[in-house]
């Protein structure tokens, strides 16, 4: 039994022990912990003066990572750019580094441009897109850092495992990787880009290390057309060897695609048959799209050719024979021949508008 008093005592403890306790910390879980201390830096690609928008995926796949994102932008008088740049929902901070030696992106001149400033950032996470530049320059980078780059990621699973499809993309495969940074490219089509509205990022001038550079930019040819861009067109349509020659593929392939307001794609077979401009395959070693409607004609659905369009929302095939592998990812198909319902659909969509 204890005595009175000291049960009087007991008492008083207990409330001075329940005044003086030091109030909880909270508890961060894993998860929230391990966000606070991820930082990417997204590269974002411009030309004269303007946003190349698929590098805007970038940002969307840092989102889904976690953690605080700075853009990064470079070249000649980039710092309206970087200004624009600022309004992309989901960054924190964008950097900026102005001078015309970057604005050919030679991945020579850039590579020693980003480590300096991923160093100084400290960065966890470097993400480019897998364009013809990101694939470009993020090796170079990976070799000055000593670490590995991870190419053509679809999916991030958590902050070091990532998904990029192999075999023209009939297998999926999970890298997992414990260095840092993480140098990665980003497959645009499977991050659907950032609206350059609602955000209000802080604007700063990143470190020129003005390194000297053994390339140098002499001429470029383009190829210029009034339409959509392939790689991020809303609608494509398509066109392979069953168009039979070049002259068969103007009469009918731009008219189509001017009524519909579409970018024009085509197979390997009738790029390598000189029907269309190289730029314009589409494909495993072409360009990836992956557009609301992709409208093809005379392509027999090759996998190498499927790995370049097979996300697109809606899939039209037209197409004289009835057993082409193209009809089994096809959501609509047209078995005949293109030369009869080309011209017909695009005197019809004429009419429509
Ligand atoms: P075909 O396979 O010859 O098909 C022509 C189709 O047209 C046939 O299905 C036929 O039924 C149809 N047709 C013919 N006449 C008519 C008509 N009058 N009306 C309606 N339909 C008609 N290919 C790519 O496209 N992109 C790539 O990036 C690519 N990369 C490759 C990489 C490698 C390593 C390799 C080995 C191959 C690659 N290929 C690529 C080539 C690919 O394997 C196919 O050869 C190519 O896609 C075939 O192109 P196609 O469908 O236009 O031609």
């Amino acid at each position: 039994m204890v005595p009175p008093l000291r049960n009087g005592l007991l008492r008083h403890a207990t409330t001075c022990l329940r005044q003086h306790r030091p109030k909880p910390i909270p508890q961060l879980s894993r998860k929230t912990a391990l966000q606070r201390l991820l930082s990417t830096l997204a590269i974002l690609e411009q030309r004269d003066g303007k946003l190349n928008m698929s590098s805007l995926a970038s940002i969307s796949a840092a989102q889904k990572l976690g953690g605080s994102i700075h853009g990064f932008v470079a070249g000649g008088n980039v710092k309206s750019v970087a200004e624009e740049a600022s309004k992309v929902d989901g960054l924190e901070k964008v950097v900026y580094v102005e001078n015309s030696d970057y604005d050919r992106g030679l991945p020579e001149n850039w590579a020693p441009l980003l480590v300096e400033n991923i160093n100084k950032g400290g960065y966890t996470h470097v993400f480019a897109g897998h364009s013809a530049f990101g694939k470009n320059l993020m090796p170079r980078v990976a070799a000055l850092l000593n670490v590995q780059q991870i190419s053509d990621i679809t999916e991030i699973q958590s902050e070091d495992t990532f998904v990029r499809p192999i075999y023209a993309g009939n297998a999926l495969l999970t890298v997992q990787t414990e260095d840092s940074p993480k140098l990665i490219t980003i497959r645009g089509t499977a991050f659907q880009a950032g609206a350059v509205e609602g955000g209000s990022a802080s604007v700063e001038e990143g470190t020129d290390p003005k390194a000297p550079c053994p390339t140098e930019w002499v001429s470029e040819n383009l190829a210029k057309s009034d339409r959509p861009e392939l790689a991020t067109a809303e609608k494509v349509v398509s066109g392979g060897r069953g168009l039979k020659s070049k002259e068969e593929f103007d009469r009918l392939m731009p008219p189509l695609a001017d009524a519909l307001g579409a970018a024009i794609g085509a197979s390997r077979a009738a790029v390598d048959s000189g029907f269309a401009d190289n730029s314009l395959q589409v494909g495993q070693t072409g360009k990836n799209v992956a557009p609301q409607l992709y409208l093809c004609a005379g392509i027999s659905g090759a996998i190498q050719h499927l790995a370049g369009m097979k996300d697109s929302k809606v899939i039209a095939a037209i197409n004289k024979d009835a057993d082409a592998p193209i009809f089994q990812v096809a959501d609509v198909g047209l078995v005949g021949d293109l030369f009869d319902i080309v011209p017909e659909l695009t005197e019809k969509l004429q009419k429509e508008s």
